[in-house]
């Protein structure tokens, strides 16, 4: 029996987990957690810290093909892997979208086919870097300073408005590598997701409009007209020429920023991406005829691509562990009662048994006939589980 193979045992390797085998595959997972969301449900968990020679074997022994679902896993064990097996996304370009400064310098570097540029940004190594930085570029103030590694969900970031600011930022992040991004005028972000082959062949979804509250992810709103055509159309070509130019094998995402210029759209900036299946992603699960997931099974397993088409207007909620929160701090089951009498609500909870704040539990997926009842739905929903980002649906 072909078995399919995954490094990470979270809640992107779990759905992972679920469409593959929704094909018949046999998974296994490589998760040092004992108790994580896909080595719950996968068919072989191995035990084990990523980088064990050991665990990496037994995992390419068992696998017909591998993939990643995080994307800080070392590109060495990916490397390792890949002598053997299959891998996809490959070490070398999960090793790119693991440093802010060289994710930056692609997107540079292809620019010129993408059509789009990342914010105005300095590279902060060295303590000569940050002098040159404080005596030349007051152009990039106020702005982010993002370590150029590890970081995720706001985690890692500092915003600084003055240089005094950033060099005290800069000391507080234990002057490790970072970028200095300017500070953009945001009116709104979004993401795109694409899957391309082996054979370089690519399908795409249409871009999905993200609501970001505390620096992580709240609300992806997944319909027509959920933002401006002429930028989601240069969005989607942006992130398939970010992905040719990579030689890229899976799913990939890619953040953008619509950002104010003056114009009546905006103006559109690559700001990051993710080599695997993303949260922005989630809503293809209930929404579309074939999943993220779906399609990262078919492009590992050398299955062809089909264009995925989306039949439902959607919002996607996530459910952070604050859910699991009354006003007193006191800790109860959410009223999943009410939410599931509401039509159209499809609740997904990744199976963690210890919910913290900020910590992403589940997530909810509204689907419907019409934009204005999927909304008037997702409004509710939000309500009763005091969900943020309420002023956005
Ligand atoms: P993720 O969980 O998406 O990987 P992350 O920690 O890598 O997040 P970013 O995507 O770089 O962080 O930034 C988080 C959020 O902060 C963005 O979605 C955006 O709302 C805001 N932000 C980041 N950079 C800028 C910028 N240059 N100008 C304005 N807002 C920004
Ligand atoms: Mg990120
Ligand atoms: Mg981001």
């Amino acid at each position: 029996r072909a078995t399919l193979g995954v490094m990470g045992g979270g809640q992107l390797g779990r759905m992972f987990v679920h469409a593959a085998q929704r094909l018949g595959y046999f998974t296994a997972v490589l998760e040092p957690d004992a108790q994580s969301p896909a080595g719950l449900v996968s068919h072989h968990h191995i035990q084990t810290s990523y980088d064990d020679p050991t665990g990496l074997a037994k995992l390419a022994a068992l696998c017909q093909a591998i993939t990643t679902e995080f994307e800080n896993v070392p590109a060495q064990a990916l490397q390792t892997l890949a002598q053997t097996r299959p891998v996809a996304p490959g070490a070398a370009v999960v090793g790119i979208a693991q440093n802010r400064i060289e994710e930056k310098a692609h997107f540079t570097a292809c620019a010129a086919v993408s059509g789009v540029s990342c914010a105005p940004y300095a590279v902060l190594e060295t303590p000569a870097q940050l002098q040159a930085v404080l005596d030349d570029r007051a152009d990039l103030l106020p702005g982010i300073l993002k370590t150029a590694r590890m970081g995720y969900d706001g985690k890692g970031q500092v915003r600084v408005k003055t240089a005094a600011e950033l060099a005290a930022a800069w000391a507080e992040l234990g002057g490790v590598a970072c970028v200095l991004e300017k500070m953009l005028p945001l009116t709104a972000e979004c993401s795109v997701l694409v899957a391309r082959g082996w054979n370089g062949q690519v399908v795409s979804f249409a871009p999905q409009r993200n609501v970001h509250v505390g620096g992580i992810l709240a609300v992806t709103h997944a319909y027509e007209g959920n933002m401006p055509l002429a930028l989601a159309d240069r969005a989607r070509d942006a992130a398939i020429a970010i992905a040719h130019h990579l030689g890229y094998v899976g799913v990939l995402c890619v953040e953008f920023f619509v950002v104010d210029d003056g114009s009546a759209h905006g103006d559109l900036v690559v700001n990051e991406m993710a080599p695997r299946p993303h949260n922005s992603g989630h809503y293809t699960i209930d929404a579309c005829d074939a999943s993220q997931f779906d399609l990262q099974v078919h492009a590992m397993a050398s299955l062809p691509l089909p264009q995925p088409r989306q039949h439902s207007p959607a919002i996607m909620l996530n459910l952070l562990g604050d859910v699991w929160f009354d006003a007193d701090g006191q800790l109860r089951e959410p009223d999943w009662y009410s939410v599931l009498s509401l039509p159209g609500v499809h609740l997904h909870l990744y199976g963690k048994l210890d919910a913290r704040a900020g910590r992403k539990m589940g997530h909810l997926t509204i689907t419907g006939s019409d934009v204005a009842s999927v909304r008037a739905v997702a409004r509710r929903a939000a309500e009763l589980l005091a969900l943020p980002g309420l002023e956005d649906i």
